[in-house]
């Protein structure tokens, strides 16, 4: 039977695959596809591992001492039990004998056909083994870790698509959940789209998923749970719809609307050597977001002219308590400012926290193990104030890449006049280790994000001290309406066309551009046609996007007239509905 689940469409498109459930707690195990050559061997690296586990169940078993409860030998038994049974050994070396997927991702795909067995299951005392099975399932991906090709580093860089083997299906991952650190790795991944049950428009998770370019949906609620590993899906990333085991007549119909994506999406990558000007005359600057140095190369191709936002932090994601330090970090950013081969780069120092946390061993080690309300809490700037070693780590990293090209640094969530005397006396306090060191650098521009309304309303007094602004949408949203941007459950109420906003976005740009000084936006608003007229209107000449939005922007700003859109600025944003009345005055849909 065909069902359809609704979320909140995050990246556009139709990707049309099989489904691959996974939990949560498991996306970040290693899904890639090996060569057929490769089968037997990955079913003995299989095999071996559970022989291993099975030893250690035994020896577990033998270590217990003789007065302990009799429950805990028998749950051993049950360990050992589940380890040996057919479902899970003989289906886990299906998948990898039929699909190639490696060990690692059978075992987990496996896994999540049979719990979901266990929560159909009646009995109590039955359906509470899905526990158990889960850890032996966890036992034994520990073991395939320690045999890992990854570990071994010959895990393919590039992923090999299932077409390489004589499969044409596609893949969707299907999970509650994926942490914006895990989406990461998936930028190199054997997936074509992605439903998550839970996220926000502009959760981070959503952000990585645009900037890959594949379809997405999050905040589909139940996604997870209706949807059985392998079935056909189609996700429809405009609408914000997962259909699960679609019709025939559904089917092609969505595979007429992909071939249609393919060619209009052909028609506007042949404007990315034109310059974006409007009909009269304004030139405006587009620019890319990346989230790692290797995102340089997309940038480029897409017409950027530089990069608006490099989402530093992205470096210190998934690094197990071994973040990187200057030597490391210099490398990366001076690899982005070689690529953009003169360009300007972007670089935002690091913004932790909220829904991008670094991982549990990191804050261990750096004390910050509690967080009441991430959103507010200890993020961004205030993070790096708070870590002032790191700062100067990073900030030292940053000068010493600008010498390879042009460098701006940009500081995130600025609020506090005594964050910028402290923010510039860093900066100060690098260049002279630098020089000292006889290291090399060259002049950066400091650059402020303004994304809390306090910044916003106090854009007259940070005009001094920063070269240039940054308007980070995403989180202005964020506190101006306070609403959660992770929460699917409030994501209605998550508004960019409200009055509040858009005075705030109209003030900063008025007073940025009054001043002399630069201002851009790089929040996910500057990369939607739908604001693209209303920024300009506003006074806006820089826009920073994902690579994949910049054509659709530059078309909208190629037939755009300024002069006329900013006449009819004033009124709808005093209308108690901008939307609307901008649509109508606009002649908009
Ligand atoms: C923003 O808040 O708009 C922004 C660009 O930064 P981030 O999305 O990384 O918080
Ligand atoms: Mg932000």
């Amino acid at each position: 039977m065909s069902i359809q689940v609704f979320g909140l469409p995050v990246s556009r498109g139709v990707a049309i695959g099989r489904a691959v459930l996974v939990a949560s707690s498991r996306v970040d195990v290693a899904h890639y596809f090996i060569e057929p050559a490769q089968v037997p061997e990955e079913i003995a690296r299989l095999r071996r591992a559970r022989d291993e586990v099975a030893e250690e169940l035994v020896a577990l078993k033998q270590e217990v001492p003789e007065d302990a409860h009799a429950e805990l030998v028998a749950l051993l038994d049950v360990h050992l039990m589940l380890l040996h049974d057919e479902m899970l050994a003989d289906a886990t070396k299906q998948w990898i004998l039929e699909r190639h997927y490696n060990a690692e991702w059978a075992m987990s795909a496996q896994l999540e056909v049979l719990a979901r067995q266990f929560d159909d299951m009646e009995d109590d005392y039955l359906r509470e083994r899905k526990a158990d099975l889960e850890q032996v399932v966890e036992r034994v991906l520990r073991a395939l870790m320690r045999t890992s090709r990854r570990t071994r580093g010959e895990e393919p860089t590039a992923p090999i698509a299932p077409r390489d083997f004589g499969g044409d299906d596609q893949l969707i991952l299907v999970a509650n959940d994926i942490a914006p650190a895990d989406m990461l790795q998936f930028k190199r991944s054997v997936f074509t789209g992605f439903v998550t049950d839970v996220g926000g428009r502009t959760s981070h998770t959503a952000i990585v998923a645009r900037s890959m370019d594949i379809p997405a949906v999050v905040g589909a609620r139940e996604a997870s749970r209706i949807v059985r590993q392998d079935d056909w899906v189609i996700i429809d990333g405009d609408a914000g719809v997962m259909i699960v085991n679609p019709s025939a007549i559904v089917l092609e119909e969505y595979r007429f609307r992909q071939r249609q994506i393919d060619l209009e999406r052909a028609r506007l990558h042949r404007l990315r050597n034109t310059p974006a000007v409007t009909l009269d005359g304004e030139r405006v600057e587009l620019l890319a977001n990346i989230e790692l140095p290797a995102d340089a190369a997309a940038a480029l191709e897409a017409g950027a002219v530089g990069v608006g936002l490099f989402r530093s932090e992205f470096l210190f994601m998934n690094r197990q308590g071994n973040l990187p330090g200057e030597e490391e970090q210099f490398l990366s950013y001076k690899a982005a400012v070689e690529a953009l081969k003169g360009l300007p780069v972007t670089i935002r120092t690091v913004d932790i926290g909220a829904d991008k946390p670094l991982d549990r061993m990191s804050n261990h080690e750096l004390r910050h193990e509690h967080t009441l309300n991430p959103a507010l809490g200890l993020r961004a700037i205030r993070w790096s104030l708070a870590e002032p070693d790191m700062f100067a780590q990073q900030l030292r990293a940053l000068l010493r890449a600008s010498a390879f090209g042009k460098v701006r640094v940009l500081i995130p969530m600025v609020a506090h006049l005594s964050e910028v005397a402290q923010i510039r006396a860093g900066l100060e306090a690098a260049k002279q280790q630098l020089q000292q060191r006889g290291q090399a650098f060259s002049d950066v521009e400091l650059g402020a994000m303004i994304e809390i309304p306090a910044a916003a309303l106090m854009i007259r007094s940070l005009l001094p001290h920063f070269d240039f602004f940054s308007i980070g949408t995403n989180d202005l949203i964020q506190y101006t309406l306070a609403i959660d941007r992770a929460d699917e459950a409030v994501a209605h109420l998550y508004d960019p066309w409200h009055p509040a906003v858009l005075r705030l976005i109209e003030h900063t740009i008025t007073e940025a551009t009054a001043a002399g000084k630069s201002v851009s936006v790089c929040g996910e608003m500057a990369g939607d046609p739908a604001f693209t007229e209303v920024l300009l209107a506003m006074g806006l000449r820089s826009f920073s996007m994902h690579p994949a939005q910049i054509s659709a922007i530059k078309q909208r700003v190629l037939r755009a007239d300024t002069k006329h859109f900013a006449a009819l600025l004033s009124n709808a944003i005093a209308a108690d509905d901008p939307q609307v009345a901008w649509r109508s005055a606009a002649g908009q849909r």
